[in-house]
């Protein structure tokens, strides 16, 4: 008998479906997790060679800075040697929209606050963006508004972001090019979270999800979650892409523990474990780290559950696929719901890797 689909929290808004090269977004296409590279983008080794890494953590899109004739230049073999699709990202000189069209970028992020009489060449990019099947995404940033609305709101509110995108968007469609996706990313999530509520009111854009600026990675992660969850608890995104003032493999692994959380992707490895207290009979903190060490990039589902004492330990245990259940120095191992074994402490963290292999073998990858 198939699975039953794991339940959210809100049907997917239905947005209009596009394609960043061989990705959908929209629709009822996955979402997909983004990152962009540190790397400077004229340095094409550097770059693959992230790019390879984002690729083997599970990043769907990749998003490379454009700042520089000699970075346009690059972006041709990039785009044809990545795995993943990837979109150049333009700001202030439009000409390096047009390069990246004709380099063959699967998308385009053109921000229409910084790049000059944006409005009168959306016509041309329309153009160009369709004759070479490449999508773009409107990235409207707090950071970087339209001064017109700046004027008009006297700062980047929720309102300002969604109006400048709406009208960015309507240009486009004047022109018959309908191949877009939209941020509207702020660094404060109240702000951003407004901003994109009121926006999927507006229209069936597919939506790129961002807090522009999280910050370094623990606030980063947690403005994103927070912000991310909001949404997504309403059907609201169809792309994610986590800024962090960290290595951006960090950003992809963020994004995706999000959508697993939520049910929005297939849960991998999951560790279920006790915060510890003091009933805690073995060091819950120390078991926690290595089992999770120990089966890192896992890829099958598999649920364990590591905890402290005899309270919620075997009811947890007996739920997970495997499990600890630990007292008196002493760890109860659990597999579907079944004590199969009782080791001592020193013992605990290599026997629940040797059972997970075990049992891994028997799943199948998500
Ligand atoms: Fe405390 Fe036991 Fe609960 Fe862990 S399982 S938090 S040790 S009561």
């Amino acid at each position: 008998m198939p699975a039953m689909p794991a339940p959210v929290l809100a049907p997917r808004r239905r947005t209009r479906k596009i394609k960043v090269g061989d990705v959908y977004v929209g629709g009822d296409a996955p979402i997909s997790v983004q990152s962009m590279c540190t790397t400077k983008t004229h340095d094409v080794n550097a770059t693959l060679q992230q790019i390879a890494e984002l690729t083997a953590s599970g990043c769907d899109i990749v998003r490379v800075a454009c700042p520089t004739q000699d970075d346009a230049d690059a972006l041709a073999p990039i785009a044809r040697k990545s795995n993943i699709p990837v979109i150049a990202d333009i700001h202030f000189q439009p000409k390096y929209v047009f390069a990246a069209i004709e380099a063959g970028c699967a998308a385009v992020r053109v921000n229409p606050g910084n790049i000059k009489r944006f409005d009168d060449q959306v016509k041309e990019i329309a153009q160009a963006a369709k004759d070479h099947g490449t999508s773009i995404r409107i990235g409207v940033n707090a950071g970087s508004l339209d001064k017109r609305l700046l004027d008009k709101y006297g700062k980047p509110t929720a309102e300002a972001l969604v109006e400048s995108a709406v009208w960015e968007a309507s240009l486009f469609e004047e022109h018959d090019f309908h191949d877009f996706k939209i941020s509207v990313k702020h660094n404060d999530p109240v702000v951003m979270v407004r901003a994109y509520e009121m926006l999927s009111e507006r229209g069936d854009w597919p939506l790129h999800l961002g807090v522009t600026e999280a910050g370094p990675a623990f606030q980063g992660t947690i403005k994103s979650a927070t912000a991310f969850g909001a949404l997504l608890a309403q059907g609201i995104g169809d792309t994610i892409r986590v800024s962090l003032s960290a290595p951006p493999v960090e950003e992809v692994k963020v994004g995706i523990q999000i959508l697993q959380a939520l049910n929005l992707r297939p849960r991998k490895l999951e560790i279920v474990s006790c915060p510890s207290c003091g009933r805690a009979q073995v060091d819950v903190y120390e078991l926690a780290e290595k089992v999770t060490a120990g089966l890192e990039g896992m890829e099958v589902p598999l649920r364990v559950a590591v905890m402290g004492c005899v309270v919620n330990g075997p009811g947890e245990a007996r739920e997970a696929d495997l499990g600890v259940a630990s007292g008196n120095g002493k760890g109860q191992i659990f597999v579907k719901g079944e004590v199969i074994k009782t080791v001592p402490e020193s013992q605990i963290v290599e026997t629940l890797i040797e059972e997970a292999m075990k049992i891994a073998e028997t799943m199948e990858p998500v």
